[in-house]
């Protein structure tokens, strides 16, 4: 990473948040930051030395969303609790470049409202088992070491054991682990990708090494770990690329410490390509594949493309052993079965089959 606290240089809190502890936390996490309390209607200020402003701010809406997928593709069932905007790793695929067109992060301090939604969610019936992830427009722990944000979130969820959290993550932070959550109810996990992208196209972003060490030092404190491979790009020498990140994993983990690993080949909004030229960033090579628009909207590879990638990961990983905990992201049944040699009914349903996986009752090791 580029710096410990990214190059955050202005801190703008909105007065109705600023007594929160996550303000709290933040004015003492940034000591150098420029300091603003914001009024209703202020604009907010700008960051000195070309670096980023962080805004604390409350979010007036839900905070529970489902995962967004189309009816065309599998969904997993997932749902993501929103908890800021934007990101300060830059990774030339992001599909944040789409939606931020400022720099500025956003951190949600009114946490209590949160909670209080989250608890009629999870509190109505604790016979039903949640599998929740943070950050729909972030990285999940990029803020993490400034708002404690994830650290409050785990000593709420402590009195809901019918939910398991999934942390994903870019970063090697694990400063989370300060709540003590019990194992079972956490699965940190990470984005891997071909060594070659992460060098080049993942800015600022820790390094495959240092997360598959912060992967190992989780299931050292008792935790499985869940990896995503996403997205899978496609360029000369790929298969070679991602064979290297596969085996590496194994360098780190064994089989049964992975709660699941998915797959997702490269997809991004038709407009993401002339946004990176906006910038001034050469196009990558991935980015000028043999590419369609899927159902979705989205510009993706050749389905045939897309099933030698998947197939060649599914063989990869399956050569190391781990087979049971694979999925497809945003994929069609024929996609699947081409890949994987079966489709989510014969799993008994994709959002059953990782909620089952995630939950793991009464053991720290998935039933594989
Ligand atoms: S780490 Fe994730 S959220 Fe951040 S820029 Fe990369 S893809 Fe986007």
């Amino acid at each position: 990473m580029s710096a410990p606290l990214w190059d955050i240089t202005a801190l703008a809190v909105d007065a109705a948040v600023a007594e929160t502890p996550m303000a709290v936390r933040a004015r003492a996490a940034l000591p150098e930051a420029a300091v603003t309390v914001l009024a209703p209607g202020d604009p907010l200020p700008q960051a000195p030395d070309g670096g980023r402003a962080l805004h604390i701010k409350a979010h007036p809406g839900r905070f529970l969303r489902p995962c967004p997928a189309t009816r065309h593709y599998r969904c997993c069932g997932y749902q993501i609790i929103h908890i800021g905007e934007n990101c300060p790793m830059d990774c030339s695929y992001c599909i944040l470049r789409a939606y931020f067109r400022d720099r500025t992060l956003t951190a949600f301090a009114n946490t209590e409202a949160m909670f209080a939604e989250l608890g009629r969610v999870f509190g109505r019936d604790p016979s039903r088992l949640f599998r929740v992830g943070t950050g729909q427009f972030a990285d999940a722990l990029a803020l993490e070491p400034i708002t404690g944000h994830t650290r409050e979130l785990l000593g709420f969820l402590a009195g809901h054991p019918n939910v398991v959290l999934e942390l994903k993550s870019k970063t090697a932070d694990l400063s989370w682990m300060e709540a003590d959550p019990d194992p079972k109810t956490v699965l940190p996990s990470w984005s891997l990708n071909a060594p070659v992208i992460v060098a080049a196209q993942e800015r600022d972003t820790a390094s495959l090494e240092a997360r598959l060490s912060a992967a190992k030092a989780c299931v050292r404190a008792g935790f499985r770990v869940c990896l995503h491979f996403d997205p899978i790009c496609w360029f000369e020498g790929w298969e070679r690329e991602y064979a290297a990140t596969v085996d590496m994993i194994f360098d780190y983990l064994a089989p049964d410490d992975i709660a699941y690993i998915s797959l997702g080949s490269f997809r991004c909004l038709p407009e993401l390509p002339g946004r990176l030229m906006a910038e001034g960033r050469e196009l990558p090579r991935y980015m000028l594949g043999e590419f369609t628009i899927g159902p979705d909207g989205k510009t993706r590879l050749l389905r045939p493309l897309r099933v030698r990638q998947l197939r060649f990961m599914a063989r990869r990983l399956a050569g190391h052993g781990f087979s049971r905990g694979l999925y497809c992201c945003m994929e069609s049944d024929e996609v699947w079965r081409a890949a994987l040699g079966q489709a989510p009914r014969d799993l008994g349903g994709l959002a059953a089959h990782l909620l089952s996986r995630a939950h793991n009752p009464g053991g720290t090791r998935p039933c594989s």
